[in-house]
């Protein structure tokens, strides 16, 4: 039960943490209110009257907001708009849905972050918790809203994605099982270009954890074991890896994963694996492990692991045309993650690549556009730095400003046996509403070649 004898909530943002927020507070006879800057899509409206919630969109009034005892605050409105600078002078106490919404559940808590593959080992693990018949809900930045499925349902465990933004109002929540996938630049402009303000961010997963919880992570990743060294927390420890093999964790060894658990080891195939590449596997030992956790017999996790169907827009195979694979990696927005998506091919690569530069360095992708990379076809307003990166590797670099044109230049650079991979390693509010709309988009102008 949230810690507090005050009753007006103010919700800020009415997207789906929102709403669903609105309805968990309302519920729980909370004076609530409800503002939004810009303008709220009708079926949240909708939610709204049908809860008897009073919001205004288009704008926020202050003396609506500033009387309130607690603020929600959606994870997309960043810290320093005039509202929030005001809410905090005040004194006023902002948190995230998943801290709210948290305080009103009993049920065990397994919250995945990182820089990427977060929706994905999320779903993987949503997936093995369903088949090993658990009463299990799927929240965060998939799916329906935490808030509104405690308000709703009665689930005994949830698997949360938690990005940087919700971890930053969270205070007092606290997972059972907490895993970190990995730490690389990301969304610095909502963290002063600081890096290690969102490392920071990131390990707040960790805080609460106690001897009775686990933190599963990365052991090849630096970052987030010097993020470790530096903190004392004083939890049960699981690490995977590619190569270093812990007593109790996970790793591979001979292309098979290996998961280590007080002796009792979980052997598996890499070949076996639904999803296939480098991160996938981290992803798929994330899930193996905590399905050990969760004592889940080996034989669901094997299924598991073999018949998880992949997540719309990651290395997402469209079709073959002509003997050329198209493959969609809208949510490639970073470096990172492309890194992954060039080093999972094996055919020669037709790569389409572009849209706004969160400050990508393109550095670390050199050597695999030189081994893998065919051509170049760029697809964004502003293509200059990825020439500058790469003309010198890449035999041919084209110039593209909507899907249609990248995806027939792609065609026409590609031969039988290879590969078009759409991984952008940039965001896609250039010439796009978002990653699913230029994902979608790719595949609708791939279907009509
Ligand atoms: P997130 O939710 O963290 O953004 P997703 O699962 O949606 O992660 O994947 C985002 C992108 O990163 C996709 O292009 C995907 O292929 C790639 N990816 C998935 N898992 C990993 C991983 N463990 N490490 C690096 N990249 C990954």
């Amino acid at each position: 039960m949230l810690k507090t004898n005050k009753n007006r909530i103010v919700i800020l943002g009415a997207g789906e943490s929102g709403v669903g927020s609105a309805i968990l507070a309302k519920s729980k006879n909370f004076e609530v209110f409800v503002s939004d800057n810009g303008s709220i899509s009708q079926k949240y409206k909708d939610l709204l009257i049908n809860n008897d919630i009073d919001w205004e969109e288009g704008g926020h009034t202050e003396i609506f907001i500033l009387n309130a005892d607690l603020i929600i605050k959606s994870p997309g409105i960043p810290e320093n708009v005039p509202i929030i600078k005001k809410i905090v002078d005040k004194k006023i106490k902002i948190i995230s849905e998943i801290e709210f919404a948290g305080s009103y559940t009993n049920a065990k808590m397994i919250c995945v972050t990182g820089s990427n593959g977060k929706t994905t080992t999320t779903l993987m693990i949503y997936h093995l918790l369903k088949k090993a018949g658990l009463n299990v809900g799927v929240a965060g930045n998939v799916g329906k809203s935490f808030a509104l499925q405690v308000a709703q349902n009665s689930f005994n465990y949830y698997v949360v994605e938690l990005s940087s933004f919700q971890l930053d109002g969270m205070y007092e929540f606290k997972p059972d099982v907490a895993i970190i996938m990995n730490i690389t630049p990301d969304h610095l402009n909502r963290y002063d270009n600081v890096f290690q303000n969102y490392v920071n961010s990131k390990f707040r997963i960790t805080q609460n954890l106690t001897p009775n919880d686990y933190l599963i992570y990365c052991s090849d990743d630096e970052v987030v074991t010097n993020g470790l060294n530096k903190r004392n927390i004083n939890t049960n420890k699981l690490p995977f890896s590619l190569s270093n093999k812990d007593e109790n964790g996970a790793y591979v060894e001979n292309n098979n994963i290996i998961i280590n658990m007080t002796n009792n080891n979980f052997i598996m195939s890499i070949q076996d694996l639904a999803l296939q590449g480098k991160h996938n596997t981290y992803n798929s030992m994330a899930a193996g492990l905590t399905g050990k956790v969760l004592k889940i017999r080996k034989e669901i996790i094997r299924e598991s692991l073999a018949d998880f169907q992949g997540v719309e827009h990651r290395l997402e195979p469209v079709i073959k045309v002509h003997g050329i694979e198209f493959i969609n990696d809208s949510k490639a927005t970073n470096v990172n993650s492309t890194w992954y998506a060039l080093e999972t091919m094996t055919k020669p690569i037709v790569w389409i690549v572009g849209g706004i530069d969160k400050g990508n360095d393109y550095s670390i992708l050199t050597d695999l556009v030189k081994s893998k990379v065919k051509a170049i076809v760029c697809l964004g307003v502003d293509n200059k730095k990825i020439h500058k990166a790469f003309s010198e590797f890449a035999e041919t670099i084209v110039d593209t400003s909507s899907v249609e044109e990248a995806v027939s230049a792609a065609y026409y650079l590609a031969e039988k046996g290879e590969v078009v991979l759409l991984s952008p390693a940039c965001a896609s509010f250039d010439l796009f509403d978002n990653y699913e709309d230029r994902g979608r988009k790719f595949k609708n102008s791939v279907r009509d070649l």
